[in-house]
């Protein structure tokens, strides 16, 4: 079945009962047994639900793997990844990345004993460097937040297999639509379904796509043992936000091809980060491993100040000043002082995050106005 197919039918069935088209809500925290232990296959809701099974079935297919397991939030689903290791147990992680995802490894796990370092990926010796016998899990996000640098997933989870390490890659900020990791050799999927899969900034959810039933099941036990499941109409809404995604991320992605080229041209921009640019770094990987560049775009002023930033930013009207990305309308945010406002100055600079850096979510509107909209923010 072709993607475009998948999104609409793969794991959905008529409701059983009534024969409804669309999975109904089950708002329910229990199920009737007709006698001690006899029942439907179903218990207790936070166990098993089946508006959030149909969810579940559809991410497996989506993204070619052997099960999906859904959480209450993107992070809580990392949460569930994190406690597949044990006290003593190392992980390995690009350093470009999510700042929440940095956070849970930082400030939570390493309570725990679970030490994670936090290095360039595309650095090969120092990745084989960081390998080592306690090595347990590898995580990666590509393209990063908010440089938009590509990591090359097929190189990075074919060392790993070798030494029997865990791979799981971050692949809120492509979409199933544009990369599928687990073909290129990942054991794991992360979503935060709160961006493009559900794609309408109304819902947060999470999910881990894996390709390994064993796995699954070690997540499904924590699934219920630590009962971060997301709720029924939460999972109603993103199956009906998947519905549409490969046509809300095409256009978005044509949308931002053809602003990233605006955007290069304006006389007060410095540096336009895109990696659909034939000059970009790792474009020929990006290439290679994702169907479009995606839909997020990084640029920084000549003038490189949160001033002039700020000046673009209060600016914008059909671009909305917000954190998050992946709906349908588009955003714009500054970085350095919103999602990474915690990281020490010194660190965001050695990654190109400069003051002036804005990042922009590109949605679907037409995009002349879009380009009108930061036009006159720039000028
Ligand atoms: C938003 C985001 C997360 C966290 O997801 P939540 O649903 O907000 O918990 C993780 N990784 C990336 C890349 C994200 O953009």
């Amino acid at each position: 079945m072709k993607f475009e197919t998948k999104v609409i039918h793969a794991g959905i069935e008529p409701d059983p009962a009534t024969g409804a088209i669309m999975t109904p809500i089950y708002q329910t925290s229990t199920y009737v047994q007709e006698a001690p232990g006899k029942h439907k296959g179903y218990e207790y809701a936070r166990t098993q639900n089946p508006t959030r099974s149909v969810l579940e079935a559809n991410l497996a297919a989506l993204e070619n793997g052997v099960k999906g397991i859904c959480f209450a939030s993107g992070l809580a689903a990392m949460d569930a990844v994190m406690k597949l290791l044990e006290p003593g147990d190392e992980v390995i992680s690009t350093y470009e990345l999510y700042g929440g995802s940095y956070r849970l490894m930082t400030q939570l796990f390493t309570r725990y004993g679970i030490k994670a370092h936090f290095i360039d990926l595309n650095d090969k010796t120092l990745l084989r460097n960081h390998i080592n016998d306690k090595t347990k899990l590898i995580w990666i996000e590509t393209p990063t937040n908010p440089m938009l640098s590509i990591l090359d997933i097929k190189y990075i989870c074919n060392l790993a297999r070798k030494h029997k390490i865990i791979t799981c890659v971050d692949n809120t900020f492509a979409s199933p639509y544009l990369q599928n990791p687990i073909d290129l050799g990942a054991d794991l999927v992360h979503h935060s379904a709160t961006k493009y899969l559900a794609g309408h900034s109304d819902v947060i959810l999470g999910a881990i796509v894996s390709n390994d039933k064993e796995l699954a099941e070690r997540l499904y036990f924590i699934q219920n043992a630590s009962g971060a499941v997301p709720g029924p109409q939460d999972c109603f809404l993103t199956l009906r936000g998947i519905k549409t995604l490969h046509l809300r991320v095409q256009r978005a992605c044509d949308n931002a091809l053809e602003i990233a080229g605006f955007l290069k041209k304006q006389k007060r921009v410095d540096k336009v980060f895109y990696p659909g640019f034939k000059d970009a770094p790792n474009h020929q990987i990006a290439k290679r491993q994702m169907k479009h560049y995606g839909a997020m775009v990084s640029f920084n002023l000549k003038s490189d100040t949160k001033r002039a930033a700020n000046r673009v930013l209060n600016k914008t009207k059909l671009f909305s000043l917000a954190e998050s990305l992946g709906g349908v309308e588009s955003l714009i945010g500054h970085p350095a002082s919103m999602t990474h406002a915690s990281i020490p100055k010194k660190e965001r600079l050695s990654i190109g995050l400069t003051d002036s850096l804005i990042r922009l979510s590109v949605g679907v509107e037409h995009v002349d106005d879009l380009i009108a909209d930061l036009k006159s923010a720039l000028n």
